[in-house]
């Protein structure tokens, strides 16, 4: 069914009025690659900007299987029980590659899905990293405007995106299993660098093993270097299945609001956060032009499988785009 085309006085109205059919159709509108598409959504978030800003952007990360939908369906019905509007992002760059567990997946969040007081928006399909980052960074302005006070954007345990989500967030959770023992060698230095708190989680399980785990972490996280001078991550226990030591947890995400906004640390972070998200938009604009353009576009799939078999190398096969540019003059 083709789906009328809504004018942008219609997205921003509807967006604004929290109708969350218009606010699906205003991220799909972002997610877009159709250049004309971005010019509406750029239009909508513009006009939209004076109402952002209002959320708690929480970043939640985790290897599969840790426990992340249980505990993003626990923790945000803790949370609309509270009388918060909560909205759930997923960014999963490689979820079209890896075929694993699908982030932000309804099926997984049963509650939270039928919960009018929640929003849930599977990550956007783009496959690369900057786009999604963009596209993030965006649908978490959108539904700050549709009025949600917590924003949760989950991706999994896996390098780069957790460090970019961890820069569109005020507070970055990690979710950890307990274990800790063969984990902690596992889990790369960095994600530890990044995390306001960790939350060993299924300590109902095995309640001794969570707890050496939270020992563990305790010890990792004080030899490093803190997020904030004015904030120690630390690790608890918890237990998203049986909603055990989330309400800890929630606490814990104020007192560090508190302590940031006190130190005159979250506007600095919010700040930086439009600054990247201008340079995210500038390389991804910049990317989208450039292999867009017919000669690039033209040449662009035979020099990759060049590159792929061996009979160009990287650098030659740049040099010959970027040169497309040269030659012509134009962007
Ligand atoms: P995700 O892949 O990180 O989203 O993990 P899921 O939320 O799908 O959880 C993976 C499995 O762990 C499921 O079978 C959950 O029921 C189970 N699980 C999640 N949290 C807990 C917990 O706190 N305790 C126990 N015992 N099991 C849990």
């Amino acid at each position: 069914v083709r789906r009328r085309v809504l004018s942008t006085d219609e997205l921003v109205d509807g967006v604004r009025a929290g109708d969350r059919t218009i606010l699906s159709r205003a991220i799909t509108l972002v997610e877009s690659r159709n250049p004309k598409h971005f010019e509406q959504a750029q239009a909508v978030l513009a006009r939209l900007m004076p109402h952002t800003g209002g959320s708690q952007r929480i970043g939640i990360t985790g290897v599969p299987g840790v426990g992340k939908s249980t505990f993003i369906e626990a923790f945000g019905k803790n949370l609309t029980g509270a009388g918060k509007k909560v909205a759930v992002l997923a960014v999963d760059p490689t979820s079209a590659r890896s075929g694993g567990s699908i982030l932000g997946d309804k099926t997984r969040m049963n509650e939270l899905s039928i919960d009018p007081n929640a929003y849930i928006r599977p990550s956007p399909s783009s496959g690369y990293l900057g786009g999604v980052n963009r596209m993030t960074r965006e649908t978490i302005l959108l539904c700050e405007a549709a009025g949600f006070d917590v924003v949760l954007v989950e991706t999994v345990g896996a390098g780069q995106s957790e460090t970019m989500v961890a820069q569109m967030t005020d507070f970055f959770l990690v979710l950890m299993l307990p274990g800790a023992g063969d984990e902690l060698q596992g889990i790369k230095k960095g994600v530890l660098e990044i995390a306001d708190l960790i939350a060993v989680n299924k300590s109902d399980a095995d309640p001794a093993k969570a707890r050496e785990a939270k020992r563990e972490y305790s010890s990792a996280l004080r030899i490093l270097q803190p997020t904030s001078k004015h904030w120690r991550p630390q690790s608890v226990m918890v237990s998203a299945l049986i909603n055990d030591g989330l309400d800890t947890i929630w606490d814990l995400i104020n007192q560090h609001r508190a302590v940031m906004e006190k130190e005159g640390e979250f506007t600095a972070k919010r700040a930086r956060q439009q600054r990247d998200w201008m340079w995210t938009m500038l390389r991804d604009r910049l990317l989208e032009t450039f292999t867009h353009r017919d000669d690039v576009a033209s040449r662009l799939s035979a020099l990759e499988a060049d590159v792929l078999s061996g009979t160009t190398n990287p650098t030659a096969a740049v040099e010959e785009l970027l040169g497309l540019i040269k030659t012509t003059g134009q962007a």
